[in-house]
């Protein structure tokens, strides 16, 4: 087994440095960039105006309407990229089986986490059952929470389990949201979780329903402060209610 793990570890070391390509465009990349520079560049960048609590791109900075009515259960969360054009694609073909791409997240990922996330103590994947991760083949969040891990030198704290599926959020409402995912979540080390600040790092914030169940479990199991990152997040259209 040892033997395995090193082998895997070495493959995954040279791999780091030996990509020629961008993960996006196909166009040719300095020995280990992940992301060409135009790419990087025309990237939809959550760096505008947000909602200082949930980190959703609003038209002008303020808590929005959701927050103020129920302030979330991370202290803050934060995005580097909005979840549109490129970035939603590259999101959706690292869910849907191209599982390399973790690196090229990560890398689009990084410069966030260092700026807002620097007394984070340990990373927090958000868990899948096992039988959705024996369907996809992954948990794309652990697997982005091991490589942040490696380039942070933050530990993974993998101690919660998610033990009953849940329904699609997808078009669900913000309040079945919450009900769909209540209780679902279980520490299952809570040594591992007892007055730690905690980052819980997720591929795409939509409502912020899934890192507050999550964050409400960790806190519950003693975590001092929980923040959420996200790769992505879905711009609030209408921060201020509708009109
Ligand atoms: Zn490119
Ligand atoms: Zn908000």
């Amino acid at each position: 087994m040892k033997f395995f793990k090193k082998i895997a570890e070495w493959v995954r070391k040279y791999d780091d440095t030996h990509n020629y390509t961008c993960d996006i465009c196909g166009r040719e990349v300095f020995a280990g960039e992940r992301v060409c520079a135009k790419c990087y560049k025309a990237l939809p960048w959550n760096n505008g105006a947000i909602c200082p609590l949930c980190g959703r791109k609003v038209k002008e900075e303020g808590v929005c309407l959701e927050c103020k009515e129920r302030p979330p259960e991370v202290e803050k969360a934060r995005s580097a990229l909005l979840y549109e054009g490129e970035a939603s694609r590259l999101i959706i073909r690292y869910k849907r089986g191209d599982k390399y791409l973790y690196r090229a997240v990560a890398e689009l990922c990084l410069p966030t986490i260092k700026e807002q996330f620097s007394d984070a103590e340990g990373l927090v994947p958000v868990p899948m059952t096992a039988r959705s991760k024996r369907k996809r083949g992954y948990n794309q969040s652990l697997v982005l929470c091991e490589e942040l891990s490696r380039k942070l030198s933050v530990p993974v704290v993998d101690a919660v389990e998610k033990r009953r599926e849940t329904q699609s959020q997808k078009f669900l409402g913000r309040k079945e949201r919450e009900s769909n995912l209540e209780g679902c979540f279980h520490v299952t080390d809570r040594a591992a979780v007892k007055g730690k600040t905690l980052l819980v790092i997720d591929d795409t914030l939509t409502t912020g329903a899934t890192v507050s169940e999550l964050a409400r479990t960790l806190k519950k199991a003693g975590a001092e402060k929980v923040y959420a990152f996200t790769a992505t997040s879905v711009e609030n259209k209408h921060p201020f209610g509708k009109e």
